[in-house]
């Protein structure tokens, strides 16, 4: 029997990290390294590994993430698995799950347990990443899944898998979905598709970003009594500031607080603005509170609609766009589509 050919790429994270003299733990293992920790791995999988960098997943960056693109795109392989560490885990999936669009399984995986602890879960992350990407049912609907996010023996869709907790094991959830599958014994149990008409008409209309220009985007968070400082400085000092968009975390179904509207509806006419929920997901209103500070007279006012997107998420999808030269008005098209 022929067994897939997986492609492991790793690009550093608390799974590939050893002990320095010191005892601290310091990016070290390569991908080779990975695999060999599971020999288990050669009986699921022809694989073959490669340490793309030694990055903390902290320090990676739209560009790196952007050449990993172009680099999965061109592999003439079953499946493929990208090694790295947790922290912008639902960034990174999401970026390469606008960026790519292929019939393989493509996971990405990771580590919360550093392999000097008592039972790390880089091994068997990395095993299950192997056994979903080898899967039938995975296989079969690899397309209509999507970038898949494997940690802790559930599979996540890259639009909806969010780190929850900064240090425990259960560390990632998707809580407006749930997972895609479970792992249980040596099976894959699948439990639902991802809807995707979003994440399909955004591929539409980038289909020719990558290798575009860097385009930094502000993630500002509104909390109680925001002064809208920050937002100023935006709105003044454009240029020096060097951002080309911006998401605001907003409050409920789409509020802000109502001294800083006349900010962020200059920010808006500034640059592409976009609302999402600081709630953490879940489509927001669109009609039904009034006043300056509603929904209603934000979307009047031309600020960008999130949709169910995670600000992170939606900081990411909105770097994508501008950065594949999308126009206002097509970006809010993009953004629409999320709900
Ligand atoms: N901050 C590091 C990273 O994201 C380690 C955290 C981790 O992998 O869990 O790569």
């Amino acid at each position: 029997m022929t067994l897939p050919r997986i492609k492991v790429l790793a690009l550093g994270g608390t799974i590939a990290t050893r002990p320095d003299a010191s005892g601290a733990m310091q990016m070290g293992l390569g991908a080779d390294d990975l695999v060999a920790a599971v020999p288990a791995l050669a009986t699921l999988a022809a694989i073959d590994a490669e340490t793309v960098s030694k990055v903390g997943s902290h320090s990676l960056g739209f560009d790196h993430l952007h050449a990993l693109a172009t680099k999965i795109a061109a592999l003439d392989v079953d499946g493929v698995i990208v090694t790295q560490g947790t922290d912008t885990l639902e960034e990174t999936a999401f970026l390469l799950d606008l960026l790519l669009d292929r019939d393989i399984p493509v996971i990405v995986t990771a580590a919360m347990r550093n392999p000097a602890l008592t039972s790390p879960d880089g091994p068997g992350n990395l095993l299950a990443a192997v056994r979903v990407a080898c899967d039938p049912w995975v296989r079969a609907h690899a397309r209509a899944l999507g970038v898949m996010a494997v940690m802790l023996d559930e599979v996540y869709a890259a639009s909806d898998v969010l780190k929850v907790h900064p240090t425990r094991l259960n560390a990632f959830a998707a809580p407006q979905t749930g997972p895609l599958a479970a792992l249980v014994e040596d099976r894959v149990v699948p439990l639902a598709l991802p809807v995707r008409e979003a994440i399909t008409a955004a591929h539409a209309r980038l289909a020719a970003s990558a290798g575009g220009k860097a385009a930094p985007v502000a993630l500002c968070w509104f909390g109680l009594d925001e002064p809208g400082f920050m937002i100023e400085a935006l709105v003044d000092h454009p240029d020096r500031l060097g951002y080309r968009g911006a998401v605001l975390g907003a409050m409920g179904g789409g509020h802000v607080p109502e001294r800083v509207v006349p900010l962020v509806e200059r920010l808006a006419a500034l640059l592409p603005t976009v609302v999402s929920p600081r709630a953490g997901g879940g489509p927001m209103l669109r009609q039904t509170y009034g006043g300056p500070s509603s929904e209603i007279a934000l979307r009047k006012a031309g600020l960008i609609w999130g949709g169910r997107l995670h600000p992170l998420k939606a900081r990411v999808l909105l770097e994508t766009c501008l950065r594949a030269g999308l126009s206002r008005d097509i970006i809010a098209e993009v953004f629409d589509a999320f709900g």
